[in-house]
């Protein structure tokens, strides 16, 4: 961060999430200090250690505060803090530490990286739950310790509580879902690109964000006001009057023509020429649901459930999903719901089950591969969804399928699970259907066998550009790779589309391309039978949908197969936008 204090900074990044935000930043500091194995001078060895435990006491008082201010005392987050707080009292961690730096004359920041780095490999070799649980505990500690020791303040999303846009070098997913209960209006992060979860995050909760911006944190000034606009991708920082007005006017333009789409979104999306396209959400958290019905959702397309086991302990257990689960299809009455089962790994993490520290966590143990190994957790969840499905449409989505293995292996547990719940007394319904998702390049090739083992297909167009085009969707050095008129995509699309026809199955997109508008005559024209995006794009989708003729863009994606690049399939598709929907480009 620099001191010098400028206005109207402006920087440019990647539109995250639309909308327009502004007030006042807030830094949320989260990078640890770079590690180098230094020493104190002799004579300064009592006063290193001496830095080192009114650290210690630091991190004690502040949790404590934290504790003390929370509403209910014996929440999860409360019974966090007492745990950190014993382990603060732990003589491994703090002991350890002083004697290394009285032994050695380690400066302070090097002594505890070295217990903690002992104390963690102990931990992965232990096979108990509870205590490998204490490792992430004892991480997050010895991170509140070296943020004391540089003199830092340690934040949290849980902290804020006035007006503000959040200033970050990066955010987890996790942190984005806290959001929703907190009053931030937008964020601006260094890193990111448009198709990683913190990304889908915002736009499902529809808190504008840019990211991948670089140096965002390094321009900004506490006490700087922010602008993020999300539709454009741009970040002012320090705006003066005359900027700030204009950017309040672009928001209640914005607002106005949100409005106007919404009159219209509950109405169902039928082509010109007769074509009914189902225009589903995807949700991340129970309470998007309420949003989704608002703007018009014909459904829940895609409910990422593993959001359910981040910013968490311990496993929800079996009752606790199911709960969750119902009080979603039942605000859906009949319409689909369709429960995607956890796709932990890649981006996504829960700290409470343990993943393998993996070189390549997007081609790691993510997803279907995970359940299969973790049969239990994988059991749990599908009895949960199960018997949810008695009170409404469910259908179970696997996500990340690469072969026909998975799919009978998955098929199988599936069917055992009906089984036991039978011999249990509880009721479901015996005609949830199953499906999967569409991500993987193999399984895209392979559809015309998969689509005879399984009810439907939702095609997963984030992974299946990330594996395709070999780019990692949360790296934004490779953003500009992120082609989604890529004719190898193209192709790849209507081959899975095809052998779904020919089987009879249904066929529908979740991928975040599915809510773009720029690509929905070219996704009606390829003869998807549903789109399933976040809930703010649906009043425009659907607009758009009742706008076009389902049999003249079937024409028209015939001639997109004759180009040879994605930006000439670009150049196509968006001078047919403009013949097709002026008033669109009027709008902007
Ligand atoms: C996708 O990969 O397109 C998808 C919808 O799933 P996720 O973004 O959760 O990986
Ligand atoms: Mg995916």
């Amino acid at each position: 961060m620099k001191g010098e204090q400028k206005t109207n900074i402006v920087l440019r990044g990647i539109p995250a999430s639309p909308g327009i935000a502004i007030a006042e930043g807030f830094y949320l500091e989260r990078s640890l200090p770079s590690f180098v194995k230094s020493y104190v001078p002799d004579y300064m060895v009592e006063d290193e250690v001496e830095k080192f435990l009114k650290a210690v006491e630091k991190s004690k008082s502040q949790l404590r505060e934290i504790r003390d201010s929370l509403p209910d005392r014996e929440s999860e987050h409360a019974r966090i803090l007492d745990v950190h707080l014993g382990l603060l009292e732990d003589s491994m961690l703090i002991d350890s530490t002083v004697k290394l730096i009285r032994d050695y004359r380690f400066k302070a920041e090097w002594a505890l990286n070295r217990v903690l780095t002992g104390i963690i490999n102990s931990f992965h070799r232990i096979e108990d739950a509870y205590l490998k649980e204490r490792g992430d505990d004892i991480k997050q500690i010895a991170h509140r310790i070296f943020e004391n020791l540089a003199g830092r303040k340690v934040d949290s999303i849980s902290d804020i509580t006035e007006e503000v846009v959040v200033v970050a070098h990066d955010l987890s997913p996790a942190d984005t879902a806290q959001m929703l209960s907190r009053p931030v209006r937008g964020f601006a992060t260094d890193v990111g690109s448009r198709t990683s979860h913190t990304a889908i995050v915002a736009r499902s909760i529809g808190i504008p964000a840019v990211v991948g911006l670089g140096n965002v944190t390094e321009h900004f000034y506490p006490g700087a006001r922010v602008i993020v606009d999300g539709y454009e991708g741009t970040v002012i920082i320090s705006p003066d009057a005359s900027v700030e007005e204009e950017y309040r006017k672009k928001l209640v333009r914005s607002e106005k023509r949100r409005k106007s789409l919404v009159k219209f979104s509950k109405l169902p999306a039928v082509t010109r020429d007769g074509h009914r396209m189902m225009v589903m959400a995807n949700i991340e958290l129970p309470e998007e649901a309420d949003q989704a019905l608002q703007l018009g959702a014909d459904g829940i397309g895609l409910y990422r459930t593993e959001f359910i086991f981040l910013n968490r302990r311990s496993l929800p257990d079996e009752e606790e999903q199911f709960e969750i689960y119902r009080r979603v299809v039942e605000k859906f009455h009949d319409s689909p719901v369709v429960i995607r089962t956890i796709d932990l790994g890649g981006d996504k993490f829960a700290s409470h089950i343990d993943l393998a520290e993996e070189m390549n966590p997007a081609m790691g143990l993510r997803a279907i591969r995970f359940c299969l190994r973790e049969k239990e957790i994988f059991r749990t969840q599908l009895r949960a969804i199960l018997r949810a499905s008695k009170f409404g449409d469910v259908r179970v989505l696997i996500p990340m399928i690469s072969g026909v293995q998975e799919v009978r292996e998955t098929r199988k547990i599936f069917e055992e699970v009906k089984g036991e719940l039978k011999r249990d007394g509880l009721p479901f319904s015996e005609r949830v259907e199953l499906g999967i998702m569409i991500e993987v390049p193999s399984a895209a090739l392979i559809s015309d066998i998969l689509a005879r083992m399984v009810d439907f297909f939702s095609i997963g167009t984030n992974d299946l550009i990330q594996y395709a085009i070999a780019i990692d969707r949360v790296n934004e050095y490779v953003t500009y790779l992120y082609e989604p008129l890529h004719p190898a995509l193209l192709r790849m699309i209507r081959t899975i589309i095809d052998a779904a026809k020919k089987a009879g199955i249904p066929v529908g997109m979740c991928g975040e391309m599915a809510g773009e508008p720029l690509y929905i005559p070219v996704l009606l024209g390829l003869g998807l039978d549903e789109l399933s995006m976040n809930a703010s794009s649906i009043p425009v989708v659907k607009s758009l949908i009742r706008k076009s003729s389902r049999a003249e863009l079937e024409n028209f994606v015939e001639e997109l197969f004759s180009y040879e690049t994605g930006d000439e399939v670009l150049r196509r598709v968006k001078s047919l936008f403009e013949e097709l929907y002026p008033e669109e480009m009027n709008d902007k």
